[in-house]
């Protein structure tokens, strides 16, 4: 028998009775881990769904899955943050299908697998702090964000234009 995980739930009442239930979890998962970006070590991963009953062997788990993550910014390497809020529908059930649907074993399910592949799609790649971030100066490395370099780096034309303005 596999080690109790917090995202599992006995299902029974529903399968029998066909009445939803809400379920409510939330728990760490270890190695949320894609390019530039992952879910904080000890973050919660908070699986919030209704149990909907579709069969006496499969329900439905609607809802959302949420969680933290923090990343690196691709252009500047600044710390970007944020917060997944994913809506989710699966299949859980007897006779699941591998990649499919999610399995339903003596009148349990396991929610973690679901919120592990949810978040696992959803973590943003290579993020960016912002979409019109500078990025670094590829001569000096310093952060255009903050003001230009000594670098020969093309100005901005809208620059140009005020300058014109200010010398006649
Ligand atoms: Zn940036």
């Amino acid at each position: 028998m596999s080690i109790r995980s917090p995202f599992q739930v006995h299902v029974g009442n529903v399968l029998r009775t066909g009445n939803a239930r809400r379920e409510r979890r939330s728990a760490p998962l270890d190695d949320l881990v894609v390019l530039g970006t992952e879910v904080p070590l000890h973050a919660e991963v908070v699986v919030d769904v209704e149990l909907q009953f579709v069969a006496d062997t499969a329900l439905d788990a609607v809802g959302t899955v949420t969680a933290p993550y923090r990343g690196t910014c691709r252009r500047c390497l600044r710390q970007v943050e944020g917060q997944l809020q994913v809506p989710v529908r699966e299949r859980f059930e007897e006779r699941f299908v591998e990649d499919e649907t999610y399995p339903v074993a003596h009148s349990q399910i396991d929610l973690g697998p679901m919120a592990r592949d949810t978040v696992m799609l959803e973590l943003p790649r290579a993020p960016l702090c912002r979409e019109d971030c500078q990025g670094l100066c590829p001569e000096c490395g310093a952060d255009r964000n903050e003001g230009g370099c000594s670098c020969a780096a093309p100005a901005d034309p809208r620059w140009a234009a005020l300058d014109q303005l200010r010398d006649p």
